[in-house]
């Protein structure tokens, strides 16, 4: 074991921890970042390879976190609208059952957002609401104004190029730098909406449009899924955590895997255990921990973390460790368009639709969605796809048909809240353990009615949009109802004002434990309506960071 003079322990590099990492080392705290995954080069992509299209992002196995899922929901017949297909292989999940797909992450430092689409989204300001002005989910104890001006400074880090203004959404600043021009798909889709009498505008992303603070503008590759090589894509490890490490006060420990943490007297962690790659055990400890592991592991160390102190795990005080899980709710339409649209590049998701994205927007619904143009989501980027998806036929039919349909793909993504429900929660899973003898989460998932009214006016406006655009076809649909895959989760550790049915105060520290703060996606006491959820963490790890460093001050940590 060994002891280190850290002042701040941060676990998890990605959105949230990464902003910690920046915040606390720009205040002056000396930093220990421990990382389970490694560091990845982008000089490591496979982009430049032949077979890039069936390559994703090179992770590494062995990185790769466990988890398993509960008892899946059974599906109605008469949801069959609902289901997910695809013209040449039919129903994707051809079962009675939902189908426990995929918690798609990734470990490495930069968390997830090795891999994200680089959407950079702020909150509606009414989806902070929910409980007082809906009577759903949970109210957020900080508002939309609070939190503008550090939406600010995590927009100039990672550099989002965006539209001027949003009526909703006040800004105080100019995005830093310029909108992406839209790609000639979304201007189709565009003039779709346009005839709905729905607005498409350019979707603020953390992709450069413009030389940034040493970073290129973007190629249009279309892969951030497959990892940016040219760095100009915001993830965090090249923006927050390259620029902790500048500080010269951040110390970054990749594949060191937090097993335990250790609660002790006076109502604070005592001490953080790690296992490096080599199997070894190891301890540290600081004045402050901030835990940012993702809406699954972070509750997951929390309730395996139990002791004298702490016998219901760590922060568990109220018993809402776990509980309110929130997951994606989606769904992909997929079609032709008689033009060369060139859809295969572009970035991901270079439009948005905000029209239906209040709580109430959509009529007899609680819970908003967005809509968006997003062909690379969808993976159809390369001809091996549009020849397993989109081409039908064998031999000459089957050429001629990639001929003609080959970058003529029109993607609509609809994203929508997800509402906590009881059954939706994450637990312990005793029965399957990792490498380090600790039980693996398991999680349990559930879409409850109001979900499936959201998602019947997402599958059918998703359509009405494609059509409007002038597509032909649909010639496959991706649904949340059928198959859980979800990329933004939330929930597990809910902020709020009291202790009896939150985890967090409103600055994300511990109800009871005085040096501990979570600062992930699992503090969200609702989803929002189908935004993307990274820039509203790494804006409030921010202000954790200055209300840290104003304790510190005043020696209250
Ligand atoms: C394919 C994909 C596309 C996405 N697109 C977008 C998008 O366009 N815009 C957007 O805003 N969001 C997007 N997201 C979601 C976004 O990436 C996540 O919401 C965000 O990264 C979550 O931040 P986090 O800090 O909560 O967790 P993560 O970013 O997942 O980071 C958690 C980190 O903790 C580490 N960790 C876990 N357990 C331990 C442990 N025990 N010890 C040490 N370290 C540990 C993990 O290795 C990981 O690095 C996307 C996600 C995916 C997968
Ligand atoms: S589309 Fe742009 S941001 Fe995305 S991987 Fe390609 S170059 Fe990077």
């Amino acid at each position: 074991m060994t002891q280190s003079a850290f002042d701040a322990i941060i676990i998890g590099s990605g959105a949230g921890g990464g902003a910690s990492a920046w915040g606390l080392a720009s205040h002056g705290f000396k930093c220990l970042v421990l990382e389970a995954g490694p560091f990845y080069s982008p000089s490591e992509y496979q982009l430049a390879k032949e077979s890039w299209e069936q390559n994703d992002f090179p992770d590494r196995a062995i990185h790769r976190g466990s988890y398993s899922f509960g008892r899946m929901q059974r599906l109605r017949p008469e949801l069959k609208d609902l289901r997910s297909w695809n013209h040449q292989t039919g129903l994707t999940n051809n079962t009675d059952y939902r189908a426990a797909g995929k918690y798609h992450h990734m470990r490495g430092v930069g968390g997830s957002t090795l891999i994200y689409s680089a959407e950079a989204h702020r909150l509606h300001p009414d989806s902070m609401m929910m409980r007082s002005r809906f009577g759903v989910s949970g109210d957020w104890p900080l508002s939309y104004s609070e939190l503008e001006p550090y939406y600010c400074s995590a927009e100039r880090i990672i550099g989002v190029s965006g539209p001027p203004g949003h009526s909703v959404r006040f800004r105080s600043e100019s995005y830093p730098l310029p909108p992406h021009r839209l790609s000639y798909a979304s201007t189709k889709i565009k003039e779709g909406c346009i005839k709905l009498g729905l607005t498409l505008e350019s979707n603020p992303v953390a992709i450069l449009s413009r030389p940034y603070d040493g970073r290129p503008q973007c190629n249009y590759c279309a892969n951030c899924y497959r990892g940016c090589q040219m760095t100009d894509k915001g993830s965090v490890d090249v923006t927050f955590i390259r620029k902790a490490i500048e500080t010269g006060r951040c110390v970054v420990r990749d594949d060191c895997r937090v097993t335990r943490l250790e609660a002790g007297d006076a109502d604070r962690i005592t001490r953080v255990e790690y296992m490096n790659s080599d199997g070894k055990f190891h301890a540290v400890s600081g004045r402050v921990i901030v835990l940012c592991c993702g809406a699954i592991e972070t509750p997951r160390l929390l309730l395996t973390s139990k002791n004298n102190y702490a016998p219901d795990g760590v922060g568990n005080e109220s018993g809402a460790v776990g509980r309110n899980f929130m997951e994606t709710i989606y769904w992909y339409s997929s079609a032709t368009h008689s033009e060369p649209l060139g859809s295969h590049r572009g970035i991901p998701v270079d439009s948005v639709c905000w029209d239906f994205n209040g709580a109430d927007s959509i009529p007899g619904v609680i819970g908003g969605c967005r809509f968006s143009a997003s062909v690379a989501e969808a993976d159809l980027v390369g001809p091996i796809n549009y020849a397993k998806r989109v081409a039908t036929g064998w031999g000459k039919a089957h050429k001629a048909a990639m001929r003609r349909l080959f970058g003529k793909a029109l993607v609509i993504v609809a994203m929508g809240e997800a509402l906590p429900n009881k059954y939706s929660y994450i637990e312990l899973n005793s029965q399957e353990k990792d490498d380090a003898g600790i039980p693996i989460a398991r999680i349990n998932t559930f879409i409850d009615d109001m979900d499936i009214s959201r998602l019947k006016f997402m599958s059918k406006t998703a359509k009405e949009i494609l059509i409007a655009s002038g597509a032909t076809g649909i010639f496959e649909e991706f649904s949340a109802y059928d198959t859980f895959n979800s990329s933004h989760v939330f929930g597990t550790c809910r902020m709020g004002s009291s202790p009896e049915d939150s985890v967090v105060d409103r600055y994300l520290r511990s109800h009871r434990w005085k040096n501990l703060f979570i600062a992930d996606s699992s503090v969200f006491p609702s989803s929002g309506g189908g935004e993307a959820p990274s820039l509203t963490i790494e804006a409030l790890a921010i202000r954790t960071a200055n209300h840290i460093a104003r304790l510190a001050k005043k020696a209250e940590l």
